[in-house]
């Protein structure tokens, strides 16, 4: 490497590449949290959290829905098509946790009736308000036909996350999913996977706080992140190896 960056963001630069239509994104070891008040590191984030969303993004891709992935031509580095990101935070919850407890009352832990997605604004200085369809196109951040493809496009990957990670005694708490218009106008999976950005809870351990496994470690000063995430990826890892096998 290294040409001028493109764009640097809490947890991931981008590259250009000689291709217009190629970008190369690099994880990177830093973590925050509530809007980047917490900032810290967790040694081996990126290329574990480069790891996993590839491997998720190959999954989700061979299942029928496109994503930008292009392949990983180091651990921390990703390299994916580019598409214009619409600023959209979309979340998919299967159990409640996190703001919908804060802001619902509902109790932590609660298994929704049926999965919910929700839309959040992408804006730091507005601290990324929740969305109503109306608010959203309002915005004009996506047209009808848009927000109705984003939302099956969500539930999709909702049942297929949730399958595998239940194969890998993990249960899918709710997860935040991205997605970008590529030079098509087609819309498509974008930013990543990981266990910055889903709730993942191990469906092995009794104990509440044990059984976290993603950033709500750090976000609430648990500790033992970086075995948390390191376990996360084996077991995905490992899984994946299994179904290849199978296949
Ligand atoms: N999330 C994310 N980025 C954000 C906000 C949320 O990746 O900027 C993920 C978060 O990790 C969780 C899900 O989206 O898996 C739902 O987050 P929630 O709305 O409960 O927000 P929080 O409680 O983390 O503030």
């Amino acid at each position: 490497m290294k040409s001028e960056k493109l764009y640097e963001g809490k947890a991931k630069i981008l590259y250009p590449t000689e291709s217009q239509e190629i970008l190369l994104t690099y994880f990177k070891d830093d973590a925050t949290a509530f809007n980047a008040q917490k900032k810290g590191q967790i040694k081996g984030k990126g290329e574990i959290n480069c790891t996993i969303s590839a491997a998720l993004f190959e999954m989700l891709g061979q299942l029928g829905i496109p994503t930008h992935y292009i392949d990983r031509p180091a651990p921390n580095q990703m390299r994916v098509k580019a598409v214009k990101i619409l600023p959209i935070e979309v979340v998919v919850r299967n159990i409640a946790a996190g703001s919908l407890c804060r802001q619902t009352g509902l109790p932590e832990g609660k298994e929704l009736p049926q999965p919910l997605v929700e839309f959040y604004f992408k804006k730091d200085e507005l601290q990324d308000p929740l969305l109503t369809d109306d608010r959203l196109f309002l915005l004009e951040l996506a047209t009808p036909n848009q927000l109705e493809e984003i939302k099956n496009m969500a539930k999709a990957i909702n049942k297929h996350l949730q399958e595998f990670f239940q194969d890998c005694n993990i249960i899918l708490v709710d997860f935040k999913l991205e997605f970008g218009i590529d030079h098509t106008g087609k819309i498509i999976l974008a930013d990543e996977i990981s266990p910055d950005t889903c709730r993942l809870w191990d469906a092995m351990e009794g104990d509440a706080t044990a059984k976290i496994l993603d950033k709500d470690r750090f976000r609430r000063d648990l500790g033992n992140v970086e075995s948390a995430y390191q376990e996360v990826q084996q077991r995905i890892l490992s899984q994946m190896a299994k179904n290849k096998e199978q296949s």
